[in-house]
């Protein structure tokens, strides 16, 4: 199940849900009493003046306004309920709601149609009093046209499925889950880790991050194998001197040929680091690559400070700040950790195109808003702030 925070979810204020109240409730009212109103008037009252099409295709209508009122102010109104634009009905209404809604438009579109052929006929036959289509024939037409409205309307069965949402605020409470947090660096790949955590917490670390060869995914640690397609991952991780082996291959290092690889190229990194040059970095990445997976730590690293150096037209910058935001929401995913790091990110990306420049910037100044005053986080925010207000 997805968690986020209440906060974050909050779209609606509360003059706007008032006013929104104030002006629907009547529309739903009225648009109700109108269509039962007419409905009775049809049904109930006898008036043999009505021709069948016109009586049948006035209560089609009514109908299907009272199908598109009844599904569309339920909805509306259950939404605007809360603060919080969330799916507040039930699950099988997620489904069923959007099928009418489209039913009852196609449904009047074709009614609407059917009167302006009646029409034409009329005028065109020169009749004065026509009786228009018989009995039978109205059923016939009124039926074919709810048919294939119905039939129509069947994909939207499919588009929207519901989803579980945590929305994590002050009165969530957890029951038998335990809390974790990280007194590591959430950048170094599990040996770096738990042999960080062994000398200064004397405790060797068996989170699920630890017990997983890819790191859940993030592939932080994972090597490039000579044979193209090929990974290669320790076959336990908890074993610091396991054997890493490629799972498309029959390739194996051993944990020290790792090591010494790893420690080889993190030297490298750093000494890259001093230079901060676009094209020292960018020629190392692109060895980097040749050994190691998109998202091993010293990629994500180099890539990092690369995005800084880019100009906003290169296609490689974008392509670099999707994979460190891809590492972060990984290993950080509410930016407790990396914060600063993933605000730097972000703001990388809203530079490379103008589209969703406004949700990245909003998301990183989000991400910054609890970082202490003054701090280069709080400096960065303050920055974002006067960049998105411009
Ligand atoms: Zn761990
Ligand atoms: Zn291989």
């Amino acid at each position: 199940m997805l968690g986020a925070f209440e906060e974050y979810l909050v779209v609606l204020t509360n003059e706007f849900r008032l006013v929104f109240q104030v002006i629907l409730w009547p529309i739903v009212i009225v648009g109700f009493i109108a269509n039962v109103g007419v409905l009775y008037r049809i049904c109930c009252v006898n008036n043999t003046n009505f021709k069948p099409f016109y009586r049948c295709s006035l209560i089609s209508m009514a109908l299907a306004d009272l199908f598109l009122l009844g599904s569309s102010g339920i909805n509306i109104l259950s939404m605007i309920h809360h603060r919080i634009l969330l799916w507040n009905l039930s699950d099988l209404s997620c489904i069923i709601i959007p099928y009418i809604q489209t039913i009852a438009v196609l449904v009047a579109s074709l009614t609407l149609g059917g009167i302006a052929i009646d029409r034409y006929v009329a005028i065109k036959s020169k009749y004065l009093l026509s009786k228009g289509p018989s009995w039978i024939l109205t059923f016939g037409i009124i039926f074919f046209i709810w048919t294939i409205s119905a039939g129509a309307a069947y994909p939207v069965l499919n588009i929207y499925t519901p989803q579980k949402l945590l929305v994590i605020n002050n009165s969530t409470s957890y029951t038998g889950e335990h809390f974790t947090t990280t007194y590591t660096h959430v950048l170094w790949a599990t040996r770096a880790r738990r042999e960080h955590l062994l000398a200064t917490k004397y405790f060797a670390c068996s989170c699920d991050r630890c017990k997983d060869p890819t790191e859940l995914n993030s592939n932080i640690g994972t090597l490039k194998c000579p044979c193209g397609p090929g990974l290669i991952l320790a076959k336990d991780p908890l074993d610091i001197n396991s054997e890493w082996s490629c799972n498309s291959c029959p390739g194996v290092l051993t944990s020290m040929e790792v090591h010494q690889l790893t420690e080889r190229l993190g030297e490298e990194v750093e000494n890259a680091m001093t230079t901060a040059k676009a094209t020292v970095l960018s020629d190392l990445l692109s060895r980097l690559s040749i050994l190691l997976h998109p998202g091993h730590q010293h990629c994500i690293a180099v890539s990092h400070s690369l995005i800084q150096l880019l100009s906003p037209e290169d296609p490689k910058k974008l392509e670099l700040c999707k994979h460190i935001l891809n590492t972060t929401s990984i290993l950080d995913p509410y930016g407790t950790r990396l914060a600063l790091y993933t605000a730097v990110a972000l703001r990388e990306l809203a530079s490379c195109s103008s589209k969703d420049k406004k949700l990245h910037l909003e998301r990183a100044i989000y991400l910054l808003k609890h970082e202490p005053p003054h701090s280069p986080g709080d400096e960065l925010r303050k920055l974002i702030e006067i960049q998105l207000s411009k």
